[in-house]
């Protein structure tokens, strides 16, 4: 029983679920491994076939053999206990560096052997990579199969590669073909084979972090950009008097004054009328965000007559990137630019919509027991904590308080100049790319070597990362960048390994408190890996984004020291209440935001149903020849498996898109319901009496609409002809997640390069 177990219990968390029979469970595992050891592979891997069943022990012993023989690691008692708690469905807290790779890995097998199929979810293509290719000789030596899907590879390699038992794959890209499998219109079509098991490691990351990112699959369509109209009337609008920006830039909205001026000009009764909720105030708001929000030469630049998007947090040009519909053609039309062909939305999907549809989730994080709460909330899931294989080393200081956020960055800088002075490896984490690169410069002007990672290029950062714990060593990098890669003290060779150690281990220094305490800790788990020691330290300013959000704009009296410090418990108590604050705001954003996705969701599931059926039966062609018997009777000349393709074609055509145009409806709706909300409807039940109704006609309609082009279409021995009807399906499709998009915050409209806040 560890300490903390009474906390742990409290939370819904179990530091002992079951730890006891586990333990038995383990000690027999290690017994019947040492009898294992004797008999050779071709028995090892029957044994573990054979055992999968209901012999977990056993399981267990032949995983345990299977990887010393092959991998070289013997599975410390802990692990088998991890895997074993995985196998029940829970969520694993597993500390960083205790090895949750090998227990992903020996899980995934586990289930693997007793027929079910796996999805090893990872947080980037990288990982995914490398940990197919690492346990793969561990999945194989059972005659099991294991593949990892990632972003560059072609429909017909990920179609394969899905077919493996156990495959590794970044949770956008299992999203995004999801995505493109809802489009298409013969079973052969389908990449993904849907798998029963989701194993996710960082879970907390994939499943609490990033659970409310929509997923976009977008296709080509003709440009419905606000009018010209539109964009002159508020080109002539003006700050504060028409309309308001939000302090943190990323919001606008119109002024009463502003809305009648909009009103007058463009010669309407009222922007919120039910006509024009839907369109013209959406063409207005995005206008409006071009105009206000998007400046150019720091948002994009104009060349040879097109937009190029710049990545704030590269200072690059985004190549591939386009802002959303509506937005890119919004900004095209502000610069006077020829409005180029616009995309069309036609389905999205958020990370926790998808995780939902596996039977079976389970996972593994560092830090999941603050999670908890989402986990049970969300996916009904338990988290099980697993000891360390050896005890923690590390010292985590309390946070140093400032109180003002020049004073903590001198602070920071002159604690990253000691520690390397002394020689021990250093790795910071910022906030923000621009962070990053300032706090960069100011050591690189004091001549310490930093190496600066951003999580934009996870294969070419985790070398670098590898390096972090070497003596000397500094590396700057954002919340993401290098998650997931080992860091040994010493190096990657672990050549200096007791000189580090000497030294004091990995240090670790968070440049403010994150909104949340499980991120602080996340960052923290990155020292005193595996027994090793190691030291965190976190500043923090009375300054601060969390101090300023949650203590609500509250003043506190601090007294601070000549170098601005406060030693107060007073102030200390303060700030935690502030994260505290923060934190409860996420969860309940997640929560208010769920309420709007749950009913999108359920409906979904209706649309797969339906699509599945017309999909995998002559459905399609038995309800179009019902609904008009004299076409049918045309059509029975044709060969039967043509027809019936064509009536499919025709049904999914109609389906997909009345879908598409429900979502972008729902989109709209959510974007004005905070209006209504001020006419005194609850917004959230608003929403959903609309969404309801949609939903009802949406059925309808695509079924109507299909009917009249079977009866309209050229259907001959080549099928339906829906291009020359002007229905033909996107000619090309792409996929984004909306967080790389501007409208999320992502960075993208940072303003950078003014000043540098750590001098
Ligand atoms: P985590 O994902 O939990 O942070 P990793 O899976 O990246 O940890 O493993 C960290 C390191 O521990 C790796 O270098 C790995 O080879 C090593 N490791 C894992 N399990 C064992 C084991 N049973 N014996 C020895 N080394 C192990
Ligand atoms: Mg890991």
């Amino acid at each position: 029983m560890g300490a903390f177990d009474w906390f742990w219990n409290a939370l819904g968390a179990k530091h002992d679920r079951n730890l006891k029979s586990a333990r038995k469970v383990v000690d027999k595992a290690q017994r019947v491994a040492g009898e294992l050891a004797a008999r050779d592979d071709a028995a090892v891997a029957a044994a573990g076939r054979s055992a999968a069943a209901g012999d977990p022990a056993t399981l267990l012993a032949a995983l345990a053999v299977a990887s010393e023989r092959r991998l070289g690691l013997t599975p410390f008692a802990v692990q088998l206990q991890a895997v074993l708690r995985m196998l029940d469905g829970d969520v694993i807290q597993m500390a960083t560096g205790e090895g949750k790779t090998l227990v992903g890995a020996m899980s995934a097998t586990g289930f693997a052997l007793s027929g079910k199929s796996v999805h090893l979810v990872t947080v980037n293509d990288y990982l995914a990579g490398r940990d197919a290719e690492w346990m793969r000789p561990l999945v194989e030596f059972f005659g099991l199969t294991v593949a990892s899907v990632t972003e560059k590879m072609p429909a017909a390699a990920r179609r394969d590669a899905y077919t493996a038992d156990v495959v590794y794959a970044p949770i956008k890209e299992l999203g995004f073909d999801a995505l493109r499998d809802n489009q298409i219109t013969d079973r052969s079509q389908a990449v993904q084979s849907r798998a029963d098991v989701a194993l996710v490691d960082e879970a907390d990351s994939v499943l609490v972090d990033e659970a409310l990112v929509p997923l976009v699959l977008a296709g080509t369509r003709e440009s419905d950009a606000p009018t010209g109209q539109v964009t002159a009337v508020v080109s002539r609008l003006r700050e504060r008097e028409h309309y308001t920006v939000n302090p943190d830039g990323r919001a606008v909205s119109l002024t009463d004054a502003g809305a009648q001026r909009v009103e007058r000009e463009l010669g309407i009764a009222s922007l919120y009328d039910a006509d024009h909720v839907g369109s013209t105030l959406v063409k207005v708001n995005l206008a409006l965000h071009a105009k206000a929000l998007l400046t150019r030469d720091i948002d994009y630049l104009v060349t040879d007559g097109k937009l190029q998007l710049i990545d704030a947090s590269r200072g690059r040009v985004a190549d591939l990137q386009r802002w959303p519909d509506g937005l890119q053609a919004a900004v095209e039309a502000k610069e006077g630019l020829k409005v180029s062909e616009g995309g069309r939305i036609l389905d999205t999907l958020t990370i926790q919509e998808f995780m939902q549809r596996y039977p079976t989730v389970c996972g593994m994080t560092g830090t999941a027991v603050e999670a908890v709460d989402q986990l049970r909330q969300f996916y009904d899931l338990y988290v099980s904590v697993i000891d360390r294989n050896k005890p923690v080393q590390r010292v985590d200081e309390p946070a140093r308080i400032y109180a003002t956020a020049q004073e903590k960055n001198r602070a920071i800088v002159a604690e990253i100049e000691r520690l390397h002075a002394a020689g021990q490896p250093v790795l910071v984490g910022t906030h923000d790319v621009a962070e990053s690169e300032e706090l960069a410069e100011v050591l690189r002007a004091d001549g310490i070597e930093v190496n600066v990672l951003n999580a934009k290029n996870d294969a070419e950062e985790a070398p670098i990362v590898a390096e972090a714990g070497d003596i000397g060593r500094v590396t700057v990098s954002t919340q993401m960048a290098g998650r997931g890669t080992d860091i040994r003290l010493g190096g990657h060779t672990e050549a200096d390994h007791d000189a580090v150690v000497d030294r004091g281990g990995l240090a670790v220094i968070g440049t403010s408190l994150h909104r949340t305490a499980r991120l602080d800790n996340q960052l923290r788990g990155r020292a005193g890996r595996q027994g090793n020691p190691g030291l965190s330290e976190f500043f923090v300013s009375l300054e601060d984004d969390v101090v300023q959000q949650g203590g609500a704009g509250e003043k506190i009296t601090a007294h601070p020291d000549a170098e601005g410090r406060v030693e107060s418990k007073k102030v200390r108590d303060f700030i935690a209440h502030c994260q505290r604050v923060t934190e409860a705001e996420l969860l309940e954003i997640h929560a208010q935001t769920w309420k709007y996705n749950r009913l999108v969701a359920e409906q979904r599931g209706i649309i797969d149903k339906r699509r599945a059926r017309l999909l995998d039966t002559d459905q399609a062609w038995e309800e179009l020849a019902e609904r008009d018997p004299d076409r049918a009777a045309e059509l029975r000349g044709i060969d039967q498996e043509t027809r019936v393709a064509a009536a499919r074609e025709i049904m999914l055509y109609h389906l997909d898109m009345a879908w598409a145009e429900h979502l972008e409806m729902l989109d709209d709706v959510r974007e004005s319901i905070h209006l209504r909300a001020i006419a005194r409807e609850t917004p959230v039940d608003e929403y959903h009496r609309i969404a309801v109704r949609e939903f009802k006609e949406l059925a309808q309609r695509a079924v109507d609409e299909a009917v009249e082009t079977f009866r309209d279409v050229v259907i001959n021995a080549d099928g339906a002809h829906l291009a020359d009807q002007g229905l033909a399906r996107p000619s090309a499709t792409w996929t984004y997640m909306v967080s790389d998009n501007p409208l999320a915050g992502s960075g993208n409209t940072v303003l950078s390069g003014i000043g540098n806040i750590f001098r």
